[in-house]
């Protein structure tokens, strides 16, 4: 999936790259005919004259659009990457994760793929062109200059990739260690940045602030690290390298002078021609960094994408919503959790029909909110079966089974964007008179005719912020937009102030009108208006 992207990045570059090398070779080729025609008072020619002219010309462009071409192939990979990995993040379920894991995502989905698209697209086929161009120069040498030079400069070839390679193992475990820290973190500061008024509240924030302070440390160490093994290779690939080439081609230049076999314009051409060998050296200690640093990155998106889904998919199936009244609801001695220890809900059994209102309650961590994920089918039982209308969710999809399903949580998200696009996230086409309609029933309408600019007030992160009454009543228009069969109010109610909670309440009952309805609470005095109240944990 990752290496897909390679080759057609490739092919682009490492063509330019060998079109460059050869104008370049035959361009020094002509020096060395000018410098002969000079010292032997020849005439020059008129094409190479041409030839002086162009190619260093050519040789610039292809430069130049190389470049382009790498920077597009970049963004564009970057762009299918992130695509890839946050669609794999999306379908692997909502299920809690821990912040660890939470900060390895964001760097796979930031970090990592911006690394990964840099050495695929960037580097892979730049650093193959360049390679690939001293065959070429040595080729011309072959045919212009001198076969035996040639032969002698073709042996220093093969010598870069080799110490390369040994750099590379060496570099691999320091790259690792970088790359792990670097998700730790950022898992580090989003855990701390979800938690800061928690973190205030205790007075803690001086004491994580002086953790992630040494945690920032340790990542610039391992930059470091890694920036001095690349100095090194740079310094000595470069200088070892370089000379050496140099050092070989001007002796060559000279013992074949003597013997004859050489004209003086030649041998100054095989040395300009040596040191078109010596590009891989510069560009592999220039790029080191990124090809490192790259690699490692790929390995962690390797794992991210390795994940699989925590439920298997299950099938579509299109339900016909009965155009009043609700779906009925059954779990039939379910048993569930959540794979650590001892399951969350034993042997439970609950039959709900069609437009019935019922009160979930029982103490804090009895299973309640486990039964709104294994209704809306981001858990599977373990035994026994849940059935949402005709669909058991064991065989259906989560797609199929959530059409049927909206859930107003304890807390609403609100994205960056205006009321209008925090609404749409229920109903992505929902025209604007659909939009006021549900504002209105939400009994957010007044409060939406005071906002500056009404539906299309900013909220979120840079706009507005709502108060945990109004983001409630977003939530439960939300809710109205979908048009379930059956509703699920997770403690509507519990984050909000007693002002809020009248007219939340008011807008619940106008939601709860012929729908199946569960209201989960921890509290019998908390609900209202129910049919039943049925308790958890008493009996199991
Ligand atoms: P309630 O909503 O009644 O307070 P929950 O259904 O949220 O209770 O939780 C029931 C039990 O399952 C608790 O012990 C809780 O710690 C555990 N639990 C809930 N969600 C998860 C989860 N995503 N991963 C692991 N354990 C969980
Ligand atoms: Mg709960």
């Amino acid at each position: 999936m990752l290496a897909a992207t390679a080759r057609s990045a490739a092919v682009v570059p490492i063509l330019l790259a060998l079109v460059s090398a050869a104008a370049l070779a035959v361009f020094f080729v002509l020096v060395g005919h000018v410098l002969d025609a000079i010292v032997f008072r020849d005439a020059l020619t008129g094409p190479v004259v041409t030839g002086l002219i162009l190619l260093p010309l050519v040789a610039v462009a292809c430069t130049l659009l190389s470049s382009r071409f790498s920077a597009r192939a970049t963004s564009a990979t970057e762009r299918r990457l992130r695509g890839l990995v946050l669609g794999h993040v999306f379908g692997l379920g909502v299920m809690r994760r821990p912040a660890a894991a939470s900060g390895r995502l964001v760097s796979a989905a930031t970090t990592d793929v911006e690394k990964a698209s840099a050495y695929r697209a960037g580097f892979v086929g730049p650093i193959a062109g360049t390679m690939a161009g001293p065959v070429l120069v040595i080729v011309v040498i072959g045919l212009a200059v001198d076969v035996v030079s040639a032969l002698w400069l073709a042996i220093a070839i093969p010598v870069i990739p080799l110490v390369v390679g040994g750099f590379q193992r060496a570099f691999r475990t320091v790259s690792g260690s970088y790359r792990r820290s670097t998700a730790m973190l950022s898992g580090a500061f989003l855990e701390a940045v979800q938690g800061l008024s928690t973190l205030v509240l205790h007075r803690a924030e001086g004491r994580t602030g002086r953790d992630l302070a040494a945690r920032g440390e340790d990542n610039r160490r391992q930059v470091m690290r890694l920036l001095a093994v690349n100095q090194l290779l740079i310094l000595v690939v470069d200088a070892a390298f370089s000379l050496g080439t140099l050092a070989l081609a001007a002796t060559l230049a000279v013992v074949r002078l003597l013997d004859g076999t050489l004209t003086p314009g030649t041998a100054v051409a095989l040395v300009l021609l040596s040191t078109l060998l010596t590009g891989p050296a510069d560009i592999v200690g220039q790029f080191f960094y990124i090809g490192a640093t790259g690699r490692a990155a790929e390995r962690g998106l390797s794992g991210v994408l390795a994940e699989r889904p925590s439920l298997p998919a299950g099938s579509a199936v299109r339900v016909d919503r009965p155009s009043v009244g609700g779906l009925p609801i059954e779990l039939d001695r379910v048993t569930a959790g959540y794979g650590d220890g001892a399951p969350a809900l034993r042997d439970l059994s609950l039959s709900i029909s069609a437009g019935e209102h019922v009160a979930l309650v029982g103490p804090s961590g009895v299973g309640k909110s486990t039964v709104a994920a294994l209704l809306s089918r981001h858990l599977l039982p373990e035994s026994g079966a849940v059935r949402v209308g005709p669909l058991d969710t064991r065989d259906a999809s989560g797609e199929s089974v959530r059409s049927l399903i909206a859930v107003v949580d304890q807390q609403t998200t609100l994205f960056t964007g205006s009321i209008a696009d925090n609404l749409r996230v229920a109903k992505s086409d929902a025209t604007d008179a659909e939009l006021v309609a549900a504002v209105d029933a939400a009994g957010l309408g007044a409060d939406v005719a005071r906002m500056p600019l009404g539906l299309d007030t900013p909220v979120g992160e840079r706009g507005l912020s709502l108060s945990g009454g109004q983001a409630q009543r977003v939530a439960i228009a939300r809710a109205l937009l979908r048009d379930t069969p059956i509703v699920i109010l997770d403690e509507p109610t519990s984050q909000v102030d007693l002002a809020s909670e009248a007219a939340i309440i008011e807008a619940l009952r106008t939601l709860s009108r012929d729908r199946t309805v569960i209201t989960i609470a921890h509290r019998a005095s908390a609900i209202r208006d129910v049919d039943r109240v049925i308790e958890l944990g008493a009996s199991s």
